[in-house]
């Protein structure tokens, strides 16, 4: 790191963020702004109210450099007083004190051992955290604590922290997963700008797996008209197996507040036919129409089957559920992915239905 050839600014104000030391932008890193601050605070309780499976999160950043046009996390920015759209991407708030924050809290007696999710905003392996390092302090004081936890991430800068994950895992139920939900390059390059290749994700899956991680595959969101196609599925699921997931979460497209102008504003441009499909489709509701999600499962469902793979869609999933150690995780894990394997063929349609056009929409 060139400490000496980065810039501060001296700008009072530039971001509204409490605890901020300084901001800071690096020849390594062009076109992004670092906001340094002392937090206060690391766990963040989830409300009540929450469909969320998990009470306690931990976000070492905010805003990312992966830059999905798709993120549901950019209405986030706005509380900074930055825009959700470019800002979100190039000017990321940065805990430095995040993991003896989070150890202090984790040794208080009222602690519960909860489940600690990370990657469920924004994402800790993004480029920022081959910088600041923040992740082995979290992951070491987690483990210390003896608090189970997941991570969930895009970023193939997770690699370098296998080996303490997979000591991690010796002491505490940890859950890997791995977000990859393009299989074409073009396409993926347009819409995660910032974030590694498809290949080098599915790489870093097999990395993983190979050290004894039931690692699993977020393929989400699927992007109607865009990454709906049977082939695309079919190449999707069969580079997720062939990588040695265990498992596939996948769900339609969400556009929220913030992430829905910006999407769209992507739509427009790129793909300007498919605008008026997408906007009668989230016309109502930052959901995809309920029945679009059931045409989806109907594809998807029976290509998971065929790959040996274990399927949720995204609601039903649930990092949360406890495991001692790795071998009971895996009996677990073997059962549970052969009674889903099970019934998913029965319910599995025929492959004339399932090829069928989405007609619906
Ligand atoms: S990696 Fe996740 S948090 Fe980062 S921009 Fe993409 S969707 Fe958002």
């Amino acid at each position: 790191m060139r400490w000496s050839e980065q810039s501060t600014l001296d700008a009072p104000g530039v971001v509204s963020v409490k605890g901020l030391l300084r901001t800071v932008r690096t020849p390594e890193f062009a076109d992004m702004t670092f906001h340094e601050v002392l937090a206060k605070s690391a766990l963040n309780k989830v409300p009540p109210a929450s469909s969320m499976p998990f009470r306690w999160t931990v976000n070492p950043y905010r805003g990312c450099s992966h830059a999905c046009v798709y993120c549901f996390a950019r209405n986030t920015h706005r509380y900074l007083d930055l825009d959700t759209g470019a800002d979100f991407d190039r000017q990321v708030v940065v805990k430095v004190n995040v993991a003896e924050v989070l150890a202090a809290q984790l040794a208080k007696p009222k602690w519960g051992r909860e489940h600690v999710a990370l990657g469920t905003n924004t994402d800790p392996y993004q480029r920022a955290e081959g910088r600041y390092g923040l992740m082995p302090g979290i992951i070491t004081a987690l483990v210390e604590h003896r608090t189970p936890f997941s991570i969930l991430t895009k970023g193939t800068l997770l690699r370098r922290d296998l080996p303490l994950l997979a000591r991690a895992a010796q002491e505490v139920p940890v859950d890997l997963s791995m977000s990859i939900a393009i299989y074409d390059e073009a396409l993926q390059q347009a819409v995660e700008p910032g974030t590694p290749t498809t290949a080098a994700r599915l790489a870093t899956v097999r990395a993983a797996a190979d050290l004894g991680f039931r690692v699993t595959v977020f393929l989400m969101p699927v992007l109607p008209y865009l990454t709906d196609s049977v082939e695309h599925l079919e190449t999707a699921l069969d580079s997720i197996a062939r990588a040695g997931a265990a498992r596939v979460v996948y769900g339609a497209l969400h556009l929220r507040p913030g992430a829905r102008e910006w999407y769209l504003e992507w739509i427009d441009r790129e793909h300007p036919h498919l605008a008026p499909k997408y906007r009668e489709m989230y016309a109502r509701s930052a959901y995809a129409p309920n029945a679009y999600r059931q045409w989806l499962a109907r594809r998807i469902d029976p290509l998971v089957a065929e790959h040996g793979l274990n399927a949720r869609a995204d609601e039903e999933y649930n990092p949360t559920r406890s495991r001692s150690n790795q071998t009971r995780a895996r009996a677990q894990h073997d059962s549970e992915d052969a009674k889903a394997l099970e019934l998913r063929t029965q319910r599995a349609g025929s492959r004339e239905d399932r090829n069928a056009a989405p007609t619906l929409f």
